[in-house]
C-alpha cells in the first residue's frame, strides 16, 4: 500500500493541478466530491457516481454515528464495503452537523454533548471520539473535529471558537492512528478576519497535516467575502499539501476558488438541485419544471455526455418531475454531477495549458447568455 501523497504537476498563477494518492486510489486534483452524507450519494448506485467521473466522496461523520453507527460498519467491513464505494472516501469530522443539525447542544473545553435530531438519544462528540469513528469508517481522508465558527460572528468570539478548534486540532492529531495511504486534515477557522485566519493556519502548520482545509465559509458571507478570506488564507498554507474548500459550491464559486489556489471541494449543491428539478448547464441553471420545456425534443444540455443528456428530451424530463417519479431525481443528479466533474476536468486542462484566465471569461460568458430557447 502506498503512502498518502500529493503531488504538484502544474501550475497557472495561484492555481494548481496535482495528483493525490490514497490507499483506495488516486485523485486528480482540483477535485469535485459527491456528497454521500447517510452512505450513499443520494438517488445514485455507487457505480453511476463513479460514471459520472467522480474519484472521491465525502461519507459524514455525525449522521453514521447516529445511524447505523460507526461500529456497526466497521464489523460490516468498513465504509468501501458497506456502501460498495471502492475509492476514496473523504469524512467530515461531524463539528458541522453538530452546530446545524443536533438538539440541546452543550459545548465545553472537551467536546460537544448533544441529542439526535432522529430520536433524541444522548451523544457526546469529541476530537478523540471524532478521530476514533473516522477511523471505524476506514476513511482516506479523515478531519480534525472542530467548531463551525457561526456567521456573523463578532471578531472576539470569533477568535476564541477558532482557538478552541486549534486546541481540538491538537487532540485530533494526537488521537489520530496513521495508517498508510490515509490521511489527516486540519480546518482553517476565524471567520472572515483575515489575521484569524493566518493565525490559524499557522497554529495548524504547528501541528502538522497531511492537508489543509478552509471552513466556516459558504454560510452566508457572500462570494466576494469569501474569495477575500482566501485571498489570505492560501498564502498561510504549505505549498505541497492539499487545501480543500469545505461546503462550497456554485459553479462559479468552484472556478474562483481553483483560480486563488484550492484543490478539492465538497457540496450537495449538484445532488440537492438534481432533486429539485434544478439542472446546472453550460448556458446557466434550468428549471425542469417549467412548462416551457414541456414539447421540447431537445437534450437539456447538447454539449453533455450523461445518461440524461443522451437518452432523453426535456420535454420527458420536465414529465417525470411533474409526474413526481423517482427517475426524475436520478437523472438530474447524474447529469448534476457529470456537469461539476466536466467542469473539474475543464479546469484541471485550462490550468496545464495555462488557459484558465480564458476559460473563466469564457465561461462567465456563457452563463450569462443564458439558456437557447426552443424553436
Ligand atoms: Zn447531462
Amino acid at each position: 500500500m502506498s503512502d498518502f501523497t500529493f503531488t504538484l504537476l502544474a501550475r497557472d498563477g495561484a492555481a494548481r493541478r496535482g495528483r493525490i494518492e490514497t490507499a483506495h486510489g488516486m485523485v486528480e486534483t482540483p477535485a469535485f466530491m459527491p456528497v454521500g452524507t447517510a452512505a450513499t450519494v443520494k438517488a445514485m448506485r455507487p457505480e453511476d457516481v463513479g460514471g459520472t467521473g467522480a474519484q472521491i466522496i465525502l461519507a459524514n461523520t455525525y449522521h453514521l454515528m447516529l445511524r447505523p453507527s460507526a461500529e456497526r460498519i466497521a464489523e460490516l467491513g468498513g465504509l468501501h464495503t458497506f456502501m460498495n464505494w471502492p475509492g476514496p472516501i473523504l469524512t467530515d469530522s461531524g463539528g458541522f452537523q453538530v452546530m446545524s443539525l443536533a438538539k440541546l447542544r452543550k459545548l465545553s473545553e472537551k467536546g460537544v454533548t448533544f441529542r439526535s435530531h432522529l430520536d433524541g438519544a444522548k451523544f457526546e462528540l469529541t476530537p478523540e471520539r471524532a478521530i476514533e469513528i473516522q477511523h471505524l469508517l476506514g476513511s482516506d481522508i479523515a478531519m480534525a473535529f472542530d467548531e463551525c465558527t457561526p456567521f456573523p460572528a463578532e471578531e472576539a468570539a470569533a477568535q476564541s471558537s477558532m482557538e478552541l478548534s486549534m486546541r481540538w486540532a491538537e487532540r485530533s492529531k494526537r488521537a489520530y492512528r496513521a495508517r498508510p495511504g490515509h490521511a489527516l486534515f486540519g480546518i482553517v477557522q476565524g471567520g472572515v478576519y483575515p489575521e484569524l485566519r493566518r493565525r490559524s493556519a499557522a497554529a495548524l502548520r504547528d501541528i502538522g497535516f497531511d492537508g489543509y482545509a478552509v471552513g466556516g465559509l459558504a454560510v452566508g458571507e457572500g462570494q466576494s467575502t469569501m474569495f477575500g478570506v482566501l485571498d489570505e488564507t492560501m498564502p498561510a498554507l504549505p505549498e505541497d499539501r492539499p487545501r480543500y474548500l469545505m461546503g462550497v459550491g456554485k459553479p462559479d464559486d468552484l472556478i474562483g476558488a481553483v483560480t486563488r489556489g484550492i484543490d478539492m471541494f465538497d457540496c450537495v449543491l449538484p445532488t440537492r438541485s438534481g432533486r429539485t428539478a434544478q439542472a446546472f448547464t453550460r448556458r446557466g441553471t434550468v428549471n425542469l419544471r417549467n412548462a416551457r420545456h414541456a414539447a421540447d425534443p431537445r437534450p437539456l444540455d447538447a454539449a453533455c455526455g450523461c445518461a440524461a443528456c443522451t437518452g432523453y428530451s426535456r420535454a420527458y424530463l420536465h414529465h417525470v418531475v411533474r409526474a413526481g417519479e423517482i427517475l426524475a431525481a436520478m437523472l438530474l443528479t447524474t447529469h448534476n454531477l457529470r456537469y461539476y466533474q466536466d467542469l473539474m476536468a475543464a479546469l484541471r486542462g485550462a490550468t496545464e495549458a495555462g488557459t484558465l484566465g480564458a476559460f473563466a471569461a469564457r465561461f462567465a460568458e456563457e452563463q450569462d447568455a443564458g439558456d437557447i430557447p426552443a424553436l
